[in-house]
């Protein structure tokens, strides 16, 4: 069973939950295909880029902005294309947003513009991923990845299904959240000019 739901939103609004029985047939295509649960977590995978479910498509979901991958690789470097669209992971401590701390500003999806952090959501993890504590509610959606033998909960935009990374919780970071967005640099796009600040939408979401 596929789960999706709103990061943040779904504390307080029980919303955007569905199932696509397409979607999870191709992830337990993609997890019966794996190799064994044997591989380590991605930290100690090695190439600089692979598909952590490649044969799960985002044409199985259904997203306000939904184009074929033709029109996804026409627009996107090949290196988004692969982590975005075919859900690949760039390498640990390489990515432009790695140790990136602005004072303001949002990171937007690479793939469709939509603002999906603030500047001060992001914090120093030291796992070699640009690491956000929340996200603006409603921009991320989780997915049950079951993906190389693991369980793990993959984030991705909600308006395209970009993929962003995995959210892990409860490991013990001082944030004001439990919560780990550990993001792929390449999915993301820092826009210096929009002044949006997590209190405000703290305030919001709690509304
Ligand atoms: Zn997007």
């Amino acid at each position: 069973m596929l789960v999706r739901r709103a990061v943040t939103a779904a504390r307080t609004h029980p919303l955007l939950v569905a199932s696509s029985a397409a979607a999870a047939a191709s992830l337990y295509y993609a997890a019966a295909t794996s190799p064994s649960s044997t591989v380590p977590s991605r930290i100690h995978w090695n190439p600089r880029f692979f598909s952590s479910s490649a044969l799960q498509t985002q044409s199985a979901m259904q997203y306000p902005v939904n184009k074929p991958d033709s029109e996804w690789r026409a627009q996107l470097t090949p290196q988004q294309f692969k982590i975005l669209r075919e859900k690949g992971t760039e390498i640990a401590g390489t990515g432009e947003y790695d140790k990136h701390y602005p004072d303001k500003g949002v990171y937007e999806c690479a793939g469709c513009g939509t603002p999906l952090y603030t500047a001060d959501m992001k914090f120093k993890s030291g796992c070699g991923w640009p690491a956000f504590f929340d996200a603006i509610p409603g921009a991320i959606t989780e997915i049950t990845d079951r993906s190389w033998g693991m369980s793990r909960t993959e984030i991705v935009c909600s308006k395209c299904g970009g993929h962003q990374g995995h959210v892990f919780r409860n490991e013990g970071f001082p944030n004001p959240t439990s919560d780990r967005h550990c993001v792929n640099s390449v999915s993301i796009r820092y826009n210096p000019d929009k002044q949006a600040k997590w209190e405000k939408y703290s305030k919001d979401a709690a509304k």
